[in-house]
């Protein structure tokens, strides 16, 4: 995952842009779910804004970090996900396999959903039909007390949620939750909540268990591992500067995956070079 910070006037103004009448439909829309205290329309208008969101996430999954089709053919690959589902929260499947999680904490598991969001863009974000549909679904464990009317956004913050929202420039930096290994997602810290956070969106997406998702990191590695090289050589040519500014690129699929692959050049040119090779192993062996 990676951030693409964005505000809510940001956001409202790309919306606006790309379709006029939405916020305001929306609106009336949105009341009229509050008022019922719960979420039961039978078609809604939210993917109408797909291309607002697309923009700011450079058409990646906020996810997974896949690059999907650009929006004038991407539109079908994506979803505006509800970060905070509209409907019923759904129970962890599967505790178990979240071991640094509070299970007894009273907003793991199910809930009520946040129907008073359904409208609400802060609460979108794009994200491919895997992640959205297969892994998170109706998914929102929380670490505190579960919002189950219309909260304030320090009520929300105080729900101490394990997902990550990408555009959301008050929750924390993707980036400093999860790093790579490789090509594997791991916790960017040894214990507390910050490390219960990174298992379980590791575990929940399943980010080192698709196998088309790792290979594509591989690929992206193997892509610069040759630039990386020739820098760490002592190469300082504006080419290789180019092309190493071009790595870090928050627009490049797995771009927090690459950022971390640059950042072991630098640390461990021996153990990056062995990924390399590695990654090199698995990009030609397909
Ligand atoms: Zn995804």
């Amino acid at each position: 995952m990676i951030r693409y910070p964005v505000t809510r006037a940001a956001l409202t103004a790309a919306v606006d842009r790309h379709a006029p009448t939405w916020s305001r439909r929306a609106k009336r829309r949105q009341t009229l779910i509050t008022k019922a205290g719960a979420y039961g329309e039978k078609k809604s208008i939210w993917s109408e804004i797909k291309p607002a969101l697309t923009d700011f996430q450079k058409n990646k999954c906020g996810y997974c970090e896949r690059k999907l089709e650009a929006p004038e053919y991407g539109a079908i690959e994506w979803d505006i996900e509800h970060f905070r589902p509209k409907s019923a929260v759904a129970p962890l499947p599967d505790p178990l396999q979240y071991p640094h999680i509070a299970l007894n904490g009273p907003g793991g598991g199910g809930g009520s959903g946040y129907y008073w969001l359904a409208y609400d863009v802060e609460n979108y974000l794009g994200a491919c039909k895997i992640c959205n549909t297969i892994m998170k679904g109706t998914l929102f464990p929380v670490a505190g007390t579960r919002c189950v009317a219309p909260g304030t956004p320090a009520q929300l913050a105080g729900e101490r949620a394990y997902l990550c929202h990408p555009l959301n420039p008050s929750d924390a930096d993707p980036q400093d939750l999860i790093t790579f290994d490789g090509v594997l997602a791991i916790p960017a810290h040894a214990s507390g909540f910050d490390r219960a956070r990174a298992d379980l969106i590791i575990s929940l997406f399943r980010l080192n268990d698709r196998e088309e998702l790792v290979n594509e990191r591989a690929r992206q590695i193997v892509l610069f591992g040759g630039y990386f090289e020739k820098h760490h050589r002592g190469d300082r040519s504006p080419r290789i500067a180019e092309i190493l500014n071009f790595a870090d690129n928050p627009g490049i699929p797995h771009a927090s995956c690459v950022r971390a692959h640059a950042r072991m050049w630098a640390d461990d040119p021996g153990r990056a070079r062995e990924i390399w090779a590695l990654c090199e192993k698995m990009t030609f062996s397909l």
